[in-house]
This record gives structure tokens, C-alpha cells and sequence, in this order.
């Protein structure tokens, strides 16, 4: 059925398990450390700020973990997502290639970022949690888990960026529309807030600094916790719903991918497509090359070190192992917002020194002329972050052309882009820039990473 434009799924085909790349890979991942003394981190550590469950999840080296009821239900408001055939991208690019999009903007938040936090809301309450904080810079979370929180009835405290909640007023109102609280950041509620504002009183406030006034307030009682919507493994297994749907539609299509292309800002949208894949791999019964795409100006796989490092701008949490520009670096303001991070997940930095996926860097003007395009081919305005993915999707596609080569091409359409519109405004009136990044700058960056009190096997020296 190769003329075929969509395959959609009855909802009953909801996927019933996470998969959990862990079981499968040949070496294990290195463990996160405690800062103090660079021993692994325990469940002990974690637990003031995250429910048992997810910690168990975090560790877990099972293959498939089940998704619970109740977790499939509210999934069921939007899965399983369409997976499209681009005909119209293809025809427009006069290529032989054929190019596929599962699309993940439908749902309520308008990008994948639901997937996880309807689980992590979900355990939360079942461990009678009751109020929920995190951080949120453009919004994308913060919206996704005030969703979240108001389908297990508990409260939900967003720090945003400051110039965020400045610059982004409609995804603001949205996250209190779902009946969240959101402070800007830095806010006076805490202390790091506090200490910010004493010394600049007109901060613009930063995502590590929002991490830490969430998570100051997730460590001050009993009933609350923290949530995080990327890096972590837990966050990662929740996505691979993307790619196990993916499968079955593809398969439904009569294909089997040979590229398949995905954005990275912390990497759960590109692991949650790719992980599946990535299995059958293992198990020999495809052979995909498999392509990460992160922003020139915060490129954390492609000029990053793989390193210990914080996961925050303040230093407040386990040291992660991870590619990483060092947590001082602050990205230049690009638009694709969700990408602007200074590390990568620790699983994927791992497999990515594996071998196990390639990665590519893209500036900023090339992401939108994308989006563009495929918006007036497809019909789908693409927010900035899978745009990146879109760069390279069309850039595969045009080699295709010069080669003849008739490839199947698969990428994640994670999000619509209905509230980055301004920023298209700015790429249509030719007022966006492309940062090149000085190596000076992530050479300053990486002077501060932090060092081990006693590197052992796995430390760095
Ligand atoms: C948050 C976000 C990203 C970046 O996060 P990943 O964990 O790398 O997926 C990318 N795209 C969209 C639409 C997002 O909301």
C-alpha cells in the first residue's frame, strides 16, 4: 500500500509497554555520583525528590516495563498519533526517497512531552503525593505536566524562565488555564530566588536557576516532589511509545526505515522514536542509520566532552555522565528553545559513544526555511525543535536525489509550532541569525566541570 498517506491506529492498539534499552545494550551505562563523594548515587538520594516507582524505572534493567491502565486511558486522548507519508515534501523536493512523519503535536500540549508527564503525574499521586514543582523555559513542559497534574487531581508550581513568561504570554496563561500555579524565575519565593534578585534585580533568569528554586521547593516537604521532562531514563522509556507505534504503522506502510532522523535538546523525543528501532537492529532483523540533530549554537554531542557533569547551571544535582558544552555554558537565544541545553541524556551520550547513532549539527536560518517548506507542502507548522530534524530529513532526501537512491526516510514531528509563530515572523522579515560558536566560549565552559573527589574506574581524571 505504497500510494497510502496515513496509518492510523484503533486506540486499542495503544502501546501496553515502555521498552527499556538498558536490557539490551553490550555495556552498561556509567552511574550517576553524588558530588560530595563521587560514590553512585542510591534510591536514598533520589527519594526526597521523586516517587519509588520512577526511581525503580530509572535503574531498572527489565526489557519491557507494563504501562499502567490507568496511564493507557489518558494516553488513549491522543494515541496512538498518525504516522504520515510526506508525499507533497517529497513531490515539492523531486526526490525518489520516501519520507515518513509521526506526528506528536496532536496532542493536548501540543508536542510528546505528555507522554511522560502522565506517568510521572500518575505515580506521584499514587504515592499520595500532592503538589508537583519543575521549570519550565518555552513552556513545552510546563504545559505538558499542568495537563498532567490536573488528571490525577494534584497541584502543579512552574518556575518559567523569566524572559519566557515575558516573551511567551499565551503558553503562560495556557499552563494556568490546566489550573498551574507559574512563577517567573528567579521568583522571591526561595532562596535561590531570593539571591538572584538581590544581586540583579532585572535578571532574565536562566533554566539553571529555575531548576534550582523547583527543586528547593520539591526538598521542603513530604507531599511534594520534583518532575523532569527530559535527560533522565525514566523520562526516555516513557517516550518509546513514539517509536513502538511507529513500528507497527511502518510495517502497515510495507516498509522498513533506512534513516531514521530525530532532534535532540535533552533527547527524549529522538529516544522515544529511535529506541524501538534501534532493538530490531540488535536483533538483526533491520539495519537503520540512525541521526540525531542538535542546534550549532548549543551543540552538545558533536563539540561537547563526555564527562561528569551537573545537570543544572547551580550545581544541585548528581553528577550525570554525559556529552556535555559544561554547566556554565549559556546557549545563544536561538528559537528552537527545547534545544538550548548544555548536556545530553546519559543514556544516549552512552550509546553514542557505542557507535550505536550518528549526530549532526544545523544552524538556525536552515531549521526554519524547513519548517516553511514543509509547512506550505504538509499543511503541519513544525515547531522550531523539530525543524532541526526536518533540516536533515531534506537534506538526506535531496542526496537521494542525486544518487537515485529510493530511501525510506522516518522522522519525529514532536511538536506544532502554533506558538512560535512570532519566531517564523522574525525568520519571514530575515531577522534571524546564525550563531557560529568560538571554541573559546565551550573551552571556558568545560574549564569549570566539576572534579571527582576519587576517580576510580569509572571516573574522570
Ligand atoms: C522539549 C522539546 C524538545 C526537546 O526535548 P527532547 O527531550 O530532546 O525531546 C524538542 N521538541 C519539542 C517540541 C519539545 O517540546
Amino acid at each position: 500500500m505504497t500510494g497510502a498517506t496515513r496509518v492510523l491506529l484503533d486506540e486499542s492498539r495503544t502501546p501496553r509497554t515502555w521498552y527499556n534499552i538498558v536490557a539490551d545494550l553490550p555495556v552498561p551505562p556509567p552511574p550517576p555520583l553524588r558530588p560530595d563523594t563521587s560514590q553512585p548515587v542510591g534510591p536514598d538520594d533520589l527519594a526526597p525528590l521523586f516517587p519509588m516507582e520512577l526511581i525503580a524505572q530509572e535503574v531498572s534493567t527489565e526489557r519491557f516495563i507494563a504501562i499502567p491502565e490507568s496511564v493507557r486511558d489518558v494516553y488513549r486522548l491522543w494515541r496512538p498519533t498518525p504516522l504520515i507519508r510526506a508525499h507533497r515534501l517529497e513531490r515539492a523536493l523531486g526526490t525518489p526517497a520516501r519520507i515518513y512523519y509521526k506526528y506528536e503535536g496532536g496532542s493536548p500540549a501540543g508536542s510528546h512531552k505528555p507522554n511522560t508527564a502522565v506517568p510521572q503525574a500518575y505515580y506521584n499521586a499514587r504515592q499520595g503525593i500532592r503538589r508537583l514543582t519543575t521549570e519550565t523555559g518555552a513552556g513545552q513542559w510546563g504545559t505538558a505536566l499542568a495537563f498532567a497534574c490536573a488528571q490525577y487531581g494534584i497541584e502543579c508550581e512552574i518556575w518559567m524562565v523569566r524572559a519566557s513568561y515575558d516573551q511567551k504570554p499565551h503558553r503562560r496563561s495556557l499552563m494556568r488555564v490546566y489550573g498551574a500555579t507559574v512563577h517567573a524565575s528567579p521568583s522571591p519565593l526561595t532562596v535561590s530566588g531570593r539571591s538572584v534578585l538581590a544581586e540583579r534585580p532585572d535578571s532574565p533568569g536562566s533554566l539553571g536557576i529555575a531548576i534550582s528554586e523547583a527543586v528547593e521547593v520539591a526538598g521542603s516537604g513530604p507531599e511534594v516532589r520534583y518532575a523532569l521532562g527530559s535527560v533522565l531514563n525514566h523520562v526516555l522509556l516513557h517516550q518509546t511509545v513514539i517509536g513502538e507505534e511507529a513500528i507497527e504503522q511502518l510495517a502497515a506502510f510495507g516498509e522498513v526505515p533506512d534513516v531514521i532522523v530525530g532532534c535532540t535538546g535533552g533527547g527524549s523525543n529522538f529516544a522515544g522514536l529511535a529506541f524501538p528501532f534501534l532493538r530490531e537492529k540488535l536483533a538483526g532483523r533491520m539495519d537503520p542509520v540512525v541521526r540525531a540533530v542538535e542546534p550549532e549554537s548549543c551543540p552538545s554531542l558533536t563539540r561537547g566532552v563526555y564527562a561528569y557533569d551537573f545537570g543544572d547551571a547551580a550545581g544541585f544535582t548528581p553528577l550525570l555522565k554525559m556529552h556535555t558544552l559544561g554547566h556554565a555554558f549559556v546557549p545563544d537565544p536561538i528559537h528552537a528553545g527545547g534545544l538550548r541545553y548544555h548536556g545530553m541524556s546519559p543514556l544516549l551520550s552512552h550509546m553514542y559513544e557505542l557507535g550505536m547513532f550518528e549526530a549532526v549539527a544545523k544552524g538556525q536560518r536552515e531549521c526554519f526555511e524547513a519548517g516553511l517548506r514543509f509547512a506550505r507542502t504538509e499543511g503541519i507548522v513544525p515547531a522550531p525543535e523539530p525543524a532541526h530534524a526536518l533540516a536533515e530529513t531534506i537534506a538526506e532526501a535531496l542526496r537521494c536525489k542525486e544518487s537515485g537512491e529510493p530511501k525510506v526516510l522516518l522522522t519525529a514531528l514532536c511538536g506544532h509550532g502554533h506558538f512560535d509563530l512570532s519566531a517564523y515572523d522574525r525568520h519571514l522579515a530575515g531577522e534571524l541569525e546564525d550563531y557560529a560558536l568560538p571554541q573559546d566560549r565551550i573551552d571556558a565552559a568545560l574549564a569549570g566541570l566539576p572534579v571527582l573527589e576519587s576517580p576510580g574506574s569509572s571516573g574522570q581524571s
